[in-house]
């Protein structure tokens, strides 16, 4: 049985990477084969629930309020919208929602206690629960637990050393100290990152080294191509091959073996063999839905008949209790 390790080296690491890459997808799919299910696939669906008109400057990003692009600013949802958007991705296969708010941090306001509500109401479906909301006190990771969410996505984005050259509004460590208040509540902790934003490969190993020497991995890695949007610094970023997701999703797999890596943004400018390369190097989970967040991606349709040609079945909800 591969043993699950937090001592990677970045040296340890980087040799995965590098390896001929299809001997990395080898190795992937055969850790994968001993951790999980290789036709299960987990669909999540990610709704914005507050759009736009955010404070911080992340340059990926369409809904920081400084870049001039199409999102149209939507204050926060009623707690019924959401519900209803629950009710129907549950209906189309969907076992994870998660809810996302363009916010900096939570503040402990209306609107917190409006999404505490929201945790509530979609926890009663039998959906796994996720929120991503920015920065959290330890309190407010407590309440988000208390009110049944199941995970709280916060990714890390990139590593420590490119990290400025993305963002500027908050540090690494705000990220880590988040990511470390969630863990404490007993929330399943979902993070990863976005290749393609002009790091080099070095940030991409260093991103998955901070991933896999935490404490304990994160119970889902969401690896992302940028999708470069009109008006953001990260505009004219070229393409991310699919060999370079292949390279990070199996890296992920083989380094953190029992964690869900899921195939996130970027899926809507891959065709059906690539997403197949990336199932067979480790990934199993997708975003449904149209959208991801504001940008785009394949919709049900399109996803179903994937899931028929590939002979895939949609993973189950709570599958694997990883809270207590
Ligand atoms: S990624 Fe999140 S925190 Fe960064 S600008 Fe966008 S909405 Fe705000």
């Amino acid at each position: 049985m591969t043993a699950i390790r937090n001592n990677w080296t970045r040296e340890e690491i980087a040799a995965i990477y590098n390896k001929p890459v299809l001997d990395l997808i080898y190795q992937a799919a055969t850790i994968h084969r001993e951790f999980h299910d290789p036709q299960e696939v987990q669909v999540c669906t990610l709704l914005s629930v507050k759009t736009g008109g955010c404070p911080e400057d992340c340059s990926y990003c369409p809904q920081a309020a400084r870049y001039h692009t199409n999102v149209k600013v939507q204050k926060l949802m009623e707690v019924n919208e959401v519900i209803d958007k629950a009710i129907e991705a549950k209906e189309s296969g969907s076992t994870r929602f998660c809810m996302g708010a363009a916010w900096r941090e939570v503040r402990d306001n209306r609107d917190f206690d409006k999404v505490i509500d929201m945790v509530k109401g979609v926890n009663s479906l039998g959906l796994e629960v996720c929120c991503t909301l920015g920065m959290l006190t330890p309190e407010q990771a407590q309440k988000l637990k208390d009110a049944g969410l199941y995970a709280y996505n916060h990714n890390l984005d990139t590593s420590e050393e490119f990290y400025d050259d993305i963002i500027t509004t908050r540090t690494y460590k705000d990220r880590l100290d988040t990511l470390s208040h969630v863990r404490k509540a007993n929330i399943s902790v979902c993070s990863g990152g976005i290749i393609g934003m002009g790091e080099q490969e070095d940030d991409r190993i260093g991103m998955l080294l901070t991933l896999a020497t935490l404490p304990e991995h994160p119970e889902s890695v969401p690896v992302n191509a940028l999708v470069p949007v009109e008006g953001t610094p990260l505009e004219d970023q070229p393409k991310v091959s699919v060999w370079e997701m292949v390279r990070m999703i199996a890296t992920a797999r083989i380094i953190m073996p029992k964690t869900m890596v899921r195939l996130s943004a970027g899926r809507v400018r891959m065709n059906l063999e690539e997403q197949a390369l990336c199932f067979m190097a480790g990934a199993n989970s997708i975003f449904a839905g149209d959208k991801l967040l504001t940008t785009p991606n394949p919709g049900y349709i399109k996803d179903q008949e994937m899931f028929q040609q590939l002979q895939l079945t949609p993973r189950k909800a709570y599958k694997e209790e990883v809270t207590a």
